[in-house]
């Protein structure tokens, strides 16, 4: 049950079908883990503090810059030099002090990733590079945690939603292959990103977050498991590709 407080808060969700009463209790019960508070993990967190998702877990190990702040939406200029998962754990507590909220200053790497994202529901990743991505997807399938994943460039936005653990799901790594493993692709310095084309696949992200941690409580959830879907800023245009499991992925493959 949700105290008085918290129904006039959520008021506007209870009261969509899709949602409702139970589906604001599993989004107070969801425990979610944000890796990466940059373009994408900005209005993500802003969302899913605003949606109350009772645990976020906020993961980073960069320090803000002042070129962080044409799309990292949660910053400011007093936050610069500072650590991105400090001054995010801040944001949310003058946001809503009701949320239980930790964070990171760490990357995730091999040794790190599965200890760090246990005991989560639901795993969100808009990081910036392929190492990390494929680090995060692994250890999800491992602890059998769904996962959201998120990337942009330029003005083109990706946003898919994973559950490799489960028979015949395809994984992220199904998805991108081995090529990228050790190799670190964060070109946003030179290719340069519309901040409003971050904002959208954050926020679509956050939608899609709902879906899964609304599944089977209210009709909002249909978690999308497999589908990738991209979006683009320039045409503009949403398209959406069904990814295959592949029975030799190295990330979730029974052998
Ligand atoms: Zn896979």
């Amino acid at each position: 049950m949700l105290a008085p407080d918290r129904l006039v808060r959520f008021a506007r969700h209870i009261v969509l079908p899709e949602i409702g009463g139970a589906g604001q209790v599993a989004l107070a019960q969801a425990s979610v883990a944000l890796v990466g508070l940059g373009g994408i993990g900005s209005p993500l967190l802003q969302y899913l503090a605003a949606a109350g998702v009772g645990r976020l877990t906020l993961i980073d190990d960069d320090a803000v810059e002042a070129s962080n702040l044409q799309r990292q939406t949660i910053f400011a200029e007093a936050d610069i030099d500072q650590p991105k998962a400090d001054m995010a754990r801040e944001w949310v507590g003058r946001f809503d002090n009701a949320i239980d909220v930790a964070a990171r200053v760490m990357r995730l790497g091999r040794e790190n990733a599965t200890a760090e994202l246990a005991g989560h529901s639901l795993v969100l990743d808009g990081c910036d590079n392929f190492a990390t991505r494929l680090t995060v997807s692994d250890a999800c399938v491992k602890l059998r945690i769904p996962l959201v994943s998120a990337a942009v460039g330029r003005f083109q936005g990706q946003v898919g939603a994973f559950a490799g653990h489960l028979p015949g799901q395809p994984c992220y790594r199904c998805f991108v292959g081995d090529a990228f493993d050790a190799e670190d692709c964060d070109s946003c310095a030179e290719d340069g990103m519309l901040g409003a084309m971050a904002g959208w696949a954050g926020t679509f992200a956050a939608l899609q977050a709902m879906r899964v941690i609304l599944d089977g409580v209210a009709g909002l959830g249909d978690p999308r498991f497999g589908k990738l879907d991209v979006l683009d800023g320039l045409a503009p245009s949403l398209r959406t590709i069904r990814i295959a499991k592949d029975p030799a992925c190295a990330g979730c493959s029974a052998g």
